[in-house]
């Protein structure tokens, strides 16, 4: 049997570099709490996407939480049914109702066409996600936004990396919130932050990260929504990586690309113009749900393991108290995959994962 093929594998940096770091954190004795390597982290992330107003996170779900909680929203907010679950939960923890939009079939991402027709007097904000790292319609969903008095949040968790109009795609929208998991392009084990474009909202969300706290009083009620040095030191390190990252799976994209029978596939990411891509993921759309199965078989013979995501479509989840139709999404969501995509992927798999779908569709 050969070894197993999962859909990622985490990157690891050569481990001296991150022992060397490690160093840092027996020298200051600091481990936790906006220590020095965080905040150098904050900065160095800041500096790179010219984003001043970003503040790392214990992970990308608290940073969605902290997004809605620090904007004060109330009501309904307009989201997608396609995503991870993170997105519609983080709407529910807070006690507001998910209203979802169906998604466009190009790209997976909300139809910002029709978003107008659900805004009711309760909507104060949009939550979408930039499916795959691939940009939604930002434009029209700003104009939206505008025009009715809505915030815009992104779930940007795919889009460390991507630029779209020059800009990183976490500079659109009101808040964009990443993740930094360990499945992540761009990771520091556990991880995510909040980027936002006003300092008193920044100073609100940096305050609610460490329990509303500062010194000895307590301002605001909050959460913790800190990280660690040890995840400071990791994404450091890993940072010194990126562009090779990011390179190594462009290679194994252009592959797929190459070697698939776009006759019977549909891939829904790299519909902008203007984009800077991070090769985040590789899913494929399939002709129907029983080849999508038999393909999960075939490749499961040889011990390949793509992933069915997003799978289920979040607006059948059976917490979601109402029930909205998104057609498109039930259509799509249970045919699509993403294949496995690392910059490390032996080029040889690449190839016959393409060959046994390509023989399966
Ligand atoms: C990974 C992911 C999240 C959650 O991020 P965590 O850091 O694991 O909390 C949220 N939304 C989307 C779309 C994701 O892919």
């Amino acid at each position: 049997m050969p070894d197993r093929i999962n859909v990622t594998k985490s990157f690891l940096p050569p481990r001296q570099e991150y022992e060397q770091m490690l160093a840092r954190i027996w020298d200051s004795e600091w481990l936790t709490n906006n220590g020095p390597l965080l905040v150098e982290l904050e900065q160095k992330l800041q500096q790179k996407l010219d984003l001043p107003y970003l503040a790392i996170t214990g992970n990308g779900t608290i940073a969605i939480q902290l997004a809605i909680k620090a904007l004060n929203l109330s009501g309904e907010i307009i989201t997608t049914p396609f995503s991870y679950c993170a997105t519609t939960t983080s709407i529910l923890w807070e006690n507001l109702k998910p209203v979802f939009v169906d998604i466009n079939r190009e790209d997976l991402n909300i139809n910002a066409d029709l978003v107008e027709n659900v805004i009711t007097e309760k909507t104060t904000a949009i939550l979408a996600t930039h499916v795959y790292g691939n940009p939604c319609n930002v434009e029209k969903l700003e104009a939206i936004g505008k025009k009715y008095g809505l915030k815009i949040i992104y779930d940007a968790a795919h889009a460390f990396g991507v630029e779209y109009k020059g800009r990183s795609l976490l500079a659109y929208g009101d808040v964009s919130t990443c993740s930094f998991h360990a499945t992540k392009v761009f990771h520091t084990v556990e991880g995510g932050c909040v980027v936002c474009h006003d300092p008193e909202l920044y100073g609100t969300i940096r305050l609610m990260r460490s329990f509303g706290h500062v010194q000895d009083e307590y301002f605001l009620p909050g959460v913790n929504g800190k990280n660690s040095e040890f995840h400071a030191a990791m994404g450091l390190v890993n940072l010194g990586h990126l562009d090779a990252i990011i390179a190594g799976r462009k290679q194994v994209f252009a592959l797929y690309d190459e070697m698939l029978n776009w006759d019977r596939l549909h891939k829904p990411t790299e519909k902008a113009s203007d984009l800077v891509y991070n090769y985040a993921y590789y899913p494929v759309v399939l002709p129907d749900v029983a080849t999508t199965l038999q393909v999960l078989e075939a490749l499961k013979q040889e011990n390949i393991y793509p992933r069915r995501y997003f799978y289920p479509t979040l607006n059948t989840l059976k917490y979601v108290p109402v029930q909205y139709d998104c057609p498109v999404s039930e259509d799509i969501s249970p045919r699509v995959i993403s294949l496995p995509l690392y910059p490390d992927l032996d080029h040889a798999i690449v190839r016959k994962i393409a060959r046994i779908i390509n023989e399966h569709i």
